[in-house]
């Protein structure tokens, strides 16, 4: 079992010459399911790699705790801890073979006498010669069953006698994978390994890594800035925010339900739209001049705040997707086009409600014939409404949510 817990978890960085300590985490919380694939997003700066490399061992909290499978590791060193981690850099050894660097962890994991160094040693210089010549060694032998496993699994054996500058950088992030497997860890760490490579590369890549993970079963913990990443690798998606945890859930909680309006800007793209209303009371919200029907979960929440809440103006979330072109009624949005992007499947538009001048973008046909300059009206769809309070945060929402669609995840167990 390898669940992994931050308890309470602060990390401040000193203060560099003359300037302010510098505090990345928050008295964090967050918990990992074993066999969980989970992905972590966020600004860039707001403690991302901090968070994993607390895990790894090589920072230390300066409050907190971290467990792993139910045992605090704070005080244990990096190579104690269990844990391998994958880099954007990928932080291959130069001078090592692609055969050694995934080995390098196998033969550094326990300690030898010097008898068996030697013997490893001679092992190694023999491994060319004729099979009499050769120097035995179970565990050189058996690391090296282990490398080649792994290298089938990775489709790396060709290469492995190769040095790293011999290598295309999707080579390398295999390599650097690979690594990362042989010791068979009871938690993966990888900080961003996809953002050098190219878009083609970064598609097959991801198949992988997600493919192998599920295959493993290893405690994931992913990041990325990447949406497309972020929305399809994970069995859940945390994000981050200036130290803080915004929200923890499935791709498509986060996404129909965020919890706050940072959540709701960063998940997704094209973002949320967002727009000042008014809450009439009941199911009706008012924009600049026109009043709109809003159906679904979310107009429970409406009434409810409608009651309690003095202020009556909200902001209001719409996806792209929950903006229609409309014909000209008078119920219907007048917008003026600035922007067109076709992009073969669809395109969108970004466009000035006439009325409040707000700019809103929305998700259309690629057939539409459209210019920038033209007036276009604009229907919303009446389940797609979100609402935030004055202080960002989603109105609170009757439990459970009913999704669109359930996502499919495989079984992680309690979660
Ligand atoms: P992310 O990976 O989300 O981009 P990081 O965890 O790398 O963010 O960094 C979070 C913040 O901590 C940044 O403001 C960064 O400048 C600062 N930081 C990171 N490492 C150190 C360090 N060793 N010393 C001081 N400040 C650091
Ligand atoms: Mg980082």
């Amino acid at each position: 079992m390898a669940e992994v817990r931050f308890q309470q978890v602060s990390k401040t960085y000193p203060p560099r010459r003359g300037g302010e300590p510098v505090s990345v985490l928050r008295q964090l919380d967050l918990a990992i399911a074993d066999g969980e694939f989970l992905v972590l997003v966020g600004p860039s700066g707001c403690g991302k790699s901090t968070l994993l490399r607390l895990l790894a061992g090589l920072e230390t909290p300066s409050g907190g705790e971290i467990y792993v499978g139910g045992n605090p590791v704070s005080r244990l060193r990096p190579g104690q801890r269990d844990v391998a981690m994958v880099f954007q850099s990928y932080a291959l050894y130069p001078h090592l073979s692609v055969a050694d660097n995934i080995g390098f962890g196998l033969r550094r994991s326990r300690p030898r006498g010097a008898a068996e160094q030697v013997q490893d040693v001679l092992h190694r210089a023999s491994r060319q010669l004729p099979p009499l010549l050769r120097v035995p060694s179970e565990r050189e032998e058996r690391i090296e069953r282990r490398i080649a496993e792994v290298a089938e699994t990775l489709e790396l054996e060709p290469l492995l006698q190769r040095r790293p500058k011999e290598l295309s950088g999707g080579q390398k992030q295999r390599v650097a994978l690979g690594r990362a497997i042989a010791r068979s860890p009871a938690v993966f760490l990888m900080d961003e390994p996809l953002s050098n490579l190219d878009a083609k590369l970064r598609t097959g890549t991801r198949a992988q890594i997600v493919e192998l993970q599920r295959r493993l079963g290893t405690t994931t913990l992913y990041v990325t800035h990447d949406q497309v990443e972020a929305m399809t690798m994970g069995h859940r998606i945390a994000v981050l925010n200036a130290g803080r945890l915004q929200q923890l859930g499935t791709p498509m909680e986060l996404y129909q339900w965020p919890s706050n309006l940072f959540v709701a800007q960063f998940i997704g793209s094209p973002p949320m739209n967002l727009l000042p209303v008014i809450a009439l009371g009941g199911d009706q919200v008012q924009l600049g001049s026109r009043r709109f029907l809003v159906e679904g979960p979310v107009t429970q929440a409406l009434a409810a705040h409608a009651e309690s809440a003095s202020a009556s103006s909200l902001t209001a979330g719409l996806r792209p997707e929950h903006l229609r072109l409309a014909p000209a009624t008078n119920r219907n949005l007048p917008a003026e086009v600035t922007h067109l992007e076709a992009l073969g499947n669809e395109q969108l538009i970004s466009c000035r409600l006439q009325e409040t001048s707000h700019l809103v973008l929305l998700r259309a046909d690629p057939s539409q014939h459209l210019a920038p300059g033209q007036t276009i009206h604009l229907e919303v769809e009446p389940t797609g409404w979100r609402f935030f309070d004055a202080s960002g945060e989603a109105l609170p929402m009757p439990l459970p949510v009913p999704m669109d669609h359930e996502p499919k995840l495989p079984d992680v167990g309690r979660i």
